[in-house]
């Protein structure tokens, strides 16, 4: 058995009883053994991954409604919670921590007949561009094993990559859906903020966090985000804006007016193959018909000082309840109070976490808050503004989704800043909020993938679904 490419051929192999499910998730949990060296799954559920394989194959034997994500093998990033489950945020601090309750969006997709096959590494509490910030131990990429498959949800990036599972959740606060997806060749979307609940995911910046999707083809991962958007209880900042059936309308039927910004095809720090690649498909636009034109968006220098202000502060904020008291791992030498919460912490952390809440704790500090983020919120609206005006004026923006391909593992470890500038084209869409998605766009000279971004206004869903899989077509 190969791995399968989408969740419509499957349906159909299950149907004409080609295979069993029960031998579909066999097949997963082979992959996941033979391709450990990768280490992309932190546990692996083989036990209720077979057990729900067989409940579902009695259903479809027995003639009973499927659910809309039947038989799909989905992995999930370490920092989305399932009742009964360890969850840990690929750190330390959480050790030995269970959830007492499951996630709005995993939830949804169990409810939709998904198979849960197990919980993929990532960046300590997501913060990374390379998975190398994980108290587990760095993801491979399947592309060059010397290589980082991007970050912060590298391994869910990796597992659709390496066949490991068909489709897996990560989340993404500043591209940690769309750059791994980039780096290992598959389609990422980070919706629109507020698109889907964030109950159960551990918190990185709130204002910024989104759940977002990885797959082998955009009707799968349509179909998924149909099934996990959309108004919770549990979730107050979630939109009550009605969720369309997007893998149902993935056509385009209309010439696009399509904007690509001159200071991203003009960043020195571009790979020469990306800028070529993204030229290319400008050009293949233009040819069908489309208008394509150049814009000037000169704030792209500000994006990352305005991103990395904000979210650090809410990080130091949302990180303060790791403090060995409520949650996982207590510093065994504390004496007393005050050093088991300095202890604690200091063990529990990694050296990035620490250094996000030190510069967010900074940033908020009494002497420091105005010109740091109250300025930060300032110039988020200023970039928001600007990028939705775009946004009414274009159907879609276009860019390339990082500025060079997966690099080698090491390289940009002890330079935090330049690890930093892997997010410049990413951070835009969630500083003002809009939805974005990265889908394959060929390969360079070493055969690594590149990835091509569009972004376009919230809540269109439905629209960039359509004009990516038009693009994918291409
Ligand atoms: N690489 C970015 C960061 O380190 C994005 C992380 C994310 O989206 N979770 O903050």
């Amino acid at each position: 058995m190969e791995s399968y490419h989408s969740l419509k051929q499957l349906r159909l192999d299950l149907k004409q009883e080609k295979y069993s499910l029960k031998s579909v998730v066999e097949h997963y949990l082979k992959q996941i053994e033979e391709q450990k060296h990768l280490n992309v799954f932190l546990d692996v559920y083989a036990t209720e991954a077979l057990a729900k394989a067989d409940e579902l194959q009695e259903k479809l034997d027995s003639g009973q409604p499927l659910g809309k994500l039947f038989g799909l093998v989905i992995g999930i990033k370490d920092v989305l919670v399932q009742k009964g489950y360890i969850v840990r945020s690929s750190s330390k601090i959480l050790e030995g921590f269970e959830s007492q309750f499951t996630g709005t969006a995993v939830q949804r997709l169990i409810d939709e007949d998904a198979i849960i096959i197990g919980a993929q590494n990532c960046d300590e509490f997501a913060m990374g561009s390379s998975n190398e910030n994980s108290a587990f131990g760095p993801t491979l990429n399947a592309a060059d094993n010397s290589r980082v498959p991007g970050g912060s949800s590298g391994a869910s990036a990796v597992s659709v990559q390496a066949g490991l599972c068909m489709a897996s959740l990560g989340s993404d606060t500043g591209g940690s859906v769309r750059q791994p997806a980039a780096f290992c060749g598959v389609v990422g979307i980070k919706p629109t903020y507020s698109r889907v609940s964030r109950y159960g995911l551990i918190a990185f910046a709130s204002s910024f966090d989104c759940i977002g999707i990885f797959s082998n083809n955009i009707e799968d991962n349509a179909r998924i985000l149909e099934v996990i958007a959309g108004h919770d209880d549990y979730d107050s900042t979630v939109s009550r804006e009605e969720v369309p059936n997007y893998a149902d309308h993935l056509q385009i039927n209309k010439k696009l007016k399509i904007a690509y910004l001159k200071e991203t095809l003009e960043n020195e720090a571009l790979q020469s193959e990306i800028k070529e690649a993204t030229i290319a498909k400008l050009d293949w636009l233009k040819n069908e018909g489309h208008q394509v034109e150049e814009v000037t968006f000169p704030h792209l220098e500000y994006l990352l000082p305005t991103y990395y202000i904000l979210t650090t502060a809410e990080a130091s904020s949302n990180l303060s309840r790791f403090d060995g008291v409520r949650y996982g791992f207590r510093a065994p030498e504390a004496h007393n109070m005050e050093i088991m919460y300095k202890l604690s912490r200091t063990q529990g952390f990694g050296e990035e976490v620490k250094r996000r809440i030190m510069l967010g704790t900074f940033v908020l500090s009494a002497s420091y808050f105005d010109a740091y983020y109250t300025k930060a919120q300032k110039v988020r609206r200023i970039i928001r503004d600007e990028t939705r005006e775009m946004l009414a004026k274009y159907d879609f923006i276009v860019l390339p989704t990082t500025p060079s391909t997966a690099f080698p593992l090491g390289a940009n470890r002890d330079n935090p800043a330049e690890m930093y500038l892997e997010d410049v084209f990413t951070v835009q869409a969630n500083v003002s909020g809009v939805p974005a998605i990265s889908i394959p766009n060929g390969v360079d000279a070493q055969n690594l993938p590149i990835g091509l971004q569009i972004m376009t206004d919230v809540f269109k869903e439905t629209e960039l679904y359509a004009f990516a899989q038009y693009l994918m077509k291409s």
